[in-house]
């Protein structure tokens, strides 16, 4: 293992340090949220004890200090991603809505009857539904780029998707129920040449991996802060500004606005007239605190560990008698999808629950790529890089358990 001080890191994150049903907690869901470091919660209470206030509208003191806050965290998810500037960096609730303001906006405006969306078959549920809703709405076609027996996508079927009739590729670049990593900057170029615009979902890669938007070249970058070590409830749009600047608004209201008339109203530029209403500011400010406790970490040092990590965990599963591990691509971040033999996955979720071990069973918001395998659901362990190789030992020998018959079926 690379040189990474993985106790240090655990003592900055306090819930690690939970017992659940009497064993230390073991959280390997962290494809579902993440826990968060005590340098962002001490950053929400300072926010609170010293700073709150509406931003942008009022003239004083807090107002000052907490719009310094917002615009410092925007300006650091900006540098996070590789932006070419905070003007880019729209404000949301997560990535479920970053992609359903492209889809109500730019979408609406740019596609139509007979245009072709084009995403995957590794998308969650949240890059599927606002595309179909827009399908729907004008007309326009969806279609999905199928992929191989180890869930990688299969380049040369997505060739043969793009035609002049693509408007939009939206693909994920970490997939949140195998674990995949897509070649996103490939998929973009690809998509500028068949003169289609590139939607990028980084719900599940800004944790795991150094992303550049620019070198990505993506259009749209979208991704959740409560899966990146910060609070729920905020999340990010990133758009190239040209087109963030010749695409309409989508929610209407204060903020927004530069002028209002009963006969018309003019809107502020680019990010704001994205931002409607009084923003979560808050935890706006906790997602920046995350961005500096990642960067202090650093993302380099954090993608080394979870390689090893995942690596390890891998083979010790594929010690388990009757467990099928389901996505094998060769890159691969953060994920180890697996059914057992002879278990229902939600038995084997509540036998590792026991035992303190948090993992997700079900169909992980990913019905097509699971179908694609010809499953409705796996147990889905996700790694942090403050999970442990002894962690992964302690899932191991529950799972050893279970496949010499000993779990607790009901
Ligand atoms: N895309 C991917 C790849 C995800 O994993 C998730 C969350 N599981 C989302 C989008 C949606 O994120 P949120 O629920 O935070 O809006």
């Amino acid at each position: 293992f690379p040189a990474f001080d993985v106790n240090a890191v655990r003592r900055d994150f306090p819930i690690l340090a939970e017992r659940v049903h009497g064993k230390p907690l073991i959280w390997f869901d962290n494809a579902a949220t993440t826990q968060k470091p005590q340098a962002v919660i001490d950053r929400l209470a300072q926010f609170y004890a010293h700073e709150n206030s509406n931003i942008h509208r009022a003239a004083h003191e807090l107002a000052a200090r907490a719009t310094d806050a917002y615009e410092g965290a925007r300006s650091k998810v900006a540098r996070f991603i590789g932006a070419a500037s905070p003007d880019e960096v729209i404000f949301v609730r997560g990535a479920t809505e970053a992609i359903n303001l492209v889809a109500k906006t730019w979408g609406r405006q740019n596609i139509g009857e007979g245009d072709e969306i084009i995403v995957s078959l590794l998308e969650h549920h949240a890059n599927i539904v606002p595309w179909q809703q827009l399908a729907a709405e004008t007309g326009a076609k969806i279609r999905a780029i199928p992929v191989d027996d180890k869930g990688q996508l299969l380049l040369g079927e997505y060739q043969r998707l793009l035609n002049d009739r693509t408007k939009l590729v939206a693909v994920t670049q970490v997939s949140n129920a195998l674990g995949t990593v897509t070649p996103v900057a490939e998929i973009v170029e690809l998509a500028h040449r068949a003169g289609a615009k590139a939607l990028v979902d980084g719900a599940q890669s800004v944790s795991h991996m150094r992303v550049n938007v620019q070198a990505i070249d993506a259009d749209f970058f979208v991704f959740s802060g409560h899966k990146v070590f910060a609070p729920t409830g905020i999340g990010v749009v990133y758009g190239k500004r040209d087109i963030l600047e010749a695409t309409p608004p989508w929610q209407g209201g204060g903020n927004m606005i530069a002028d209002v008339t009963f006969e018309r109203t003019l809107y502020q530029g680019v990010p704001n007239k994205f931002e409607a209403g009084t923003g979560n500011i808050a935890d706006a400010v906790g997602l920046g605190a995350a961005i500096d406790y990642v960067e202090r970490v650093g993302i380099e040092a954090i993608a080394r560990y979870e390689h090893d990590l995942l690596a390890y965990a891998t083979q010790g599963l594929l010690t388990v008698p009757g467990l099928r591990l389901i996505g094998t691509a060769d890159h691969k971040a953060s994920v180890a999808s697996f059914v057992l033999d002879g278990y229902r996955t939600e038995d084997v979720g509540r036998a590792l629950n026991e035992e303190g071990i948090a993992v997700r069973s079900g169909h992980h918001c990913a019905q097509p790529i699971l179908r694609r395998f010809g499953l409705e659901a796996t147990v889905r362990p996700s790694l942090a890089f403050y999970n442990t190789c002894e962690e992964v030992d302690a899932l191991i020998r529950v799972l050893h358990r279970l496949a010499r018959g000993k779990g607790v079926v009901r």
